[in-house]
């Protein structure tokens, strides 16, 4: 049997029997669109993440760019502003930005932790910079401090896209509650992942959350009667009701992906395999545990030959894409490095001890192509 990545089904058969009563109670209902659930679901992720306003969107990359439209229409942000993002992360960072025509501005991410460099963001900033949309890159918080003073220093927004960190914590504050809005993202295979697609925007602004809000149900308050030219993107009750179940047992499953990069981290001591930095504990959430090595697909080779399943996060960054030929004149020579170097190790809080035993000993017998 393989060691698998990530065993979705397996997650969710440990609530099966909640999960069903939850799904009866919605069928039972009658209500499937912005009703009970969605506001229930609404106030408790915004308590858990220690935020006055949570407003469910239909998925991630919705969460960021509402915020972004949120942000035209009070007028905070125009079209063509260049927002600073980090150049090694998963595209949606990317396109949520370009969806408003505003202009992403990569930069080089700090060399141990992969998280974006305060150093690299303040030299990238510019006359026309309005945002830094800081991603906790595979659950790690950045260096929040640091961007927290760039943004005040330079009068910027702080945006974070914590679709990786839920739950990821610093000095008793979560990862949605540092910037101005996050955007989370619940698809499946997230720390806290729904059964289809869901998002969410976070945010202590009031206005913001309301025109969020607005916007993600055709631009309407009340229903028939449009204030602006919004989009279709619900969190729908059913999602919102299996999430319900999900949150309860968030945080057990963040210790559980801790025990298991802590046993990654013990056990695996090998020459050309670097494992993860890690800031403090609290302040990873273990999305992905992320090692990296000059030979990345022997490597990855290896695992496979011994049934292990791994996977690349990501193996072409966003400037590299055909999606963006604007960018291809962009030289990240970190950001291009890491692409070709990082692997994602089987992470998750099903994973079974002696598989985790697997892993560790797969990698401890790779040996290096000459
Ligand atoms: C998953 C992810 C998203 C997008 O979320 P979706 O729900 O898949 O749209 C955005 N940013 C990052 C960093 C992600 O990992």
């Amino acid at each position: 049997m393989d060691v698998p990545f990530l065993n979705a089904r397996d997650i969710n058969a440990r609530y099966a029997d909640e999960l069903k009563a939850a799904a009866a109670r919605v069928i039972d209902s009658g209500w499937y669109v912005l009703g009970q659930e969605v506001a229930a679901f609404e106030r408790e992720f915004a308590a858990y993440c220690g935020v006055r306003h949570a407003v469910g969107v239909g998925n991630g990359l919705d969460a960021l760019a509402l915020i972004l439209r949120g942000y035209k229409e009070l007028g905070a942000l125009s079209e063509g502003d260049e927002i600073i993002v980090p150049g090694n992360t998963f595209i949606a960072t990317f396109l949520a930005i370009t969806e408003n025509r505003m202009v992403p501005v990569p930069v080089e991410p700090d060399p141990t932790s992969f998280n974006l460099d305060p150093g690299c963001v303040e030299a990238a900033i510019g006359p026309r910079t309005r945002a830094i949309m800081v991603v906790h890159l595979y659950g790690q918080l950045a260096n929040m401090p640091a961007l927290l003073a760039l943004a005040r220093r330079y009068n910027l927004l702080l945006i974070e896209d914590a679709a990786q960190a839920h739950g990821a914590i610093s000095n008793g504050c979560r990862a949605g509650a540092f910037g101005d809005a996050a955007a989370f993202s619940f698809f499946p295979a997230k720390n806290l992942g729904a059964l289809g697609d869901g998002g969410a925007v976070v945010t202590n602004d009031t206005v913001l959350a309301s025109r969020v809000a607005a916007l993600r149900n055709y631009g309407s308050e009340v229903k028939y009667w449009h204030l602006f030219q919004g989009v279709n993107s619900r969190l729908d009750e059913m999602q919102a009701a299996m999430l319900r179940v999900k949150l309860k047992y968030l945080d057990d499953d963040i210790a559980r992906r801790r025990h298991v990069s802590q046993r990654y981290r013990q056990g695996i001591r090998h020459p050309d395999i670097r494992l993860p930095a890690v800031t403090s504990e609290e302040q990873h959430a273990w999305h992905l545990f992320v090692v990296r090595c000059a030979h990345r697909d022997a490597l990855q080779q290896q695992l496979q030959r011994l049934g292990i399943q791994s996977q690349v996060h990501y193996p072409v960054p966003p400037h590299r894409q055909s999606a963006y030929a604007s960018l291809r004149d962009v030289r990240l020579p970190l950001t291009e490095q890491l692409h070709d170097e990082v692997l994602s190790l089987p992470m998750g809080p099903t994973l079974r001890e002696d598989e985790v035993g697997r892993v560790i000993a797969a990698c401890q017998a790779f040996e290096c192509p000459p």
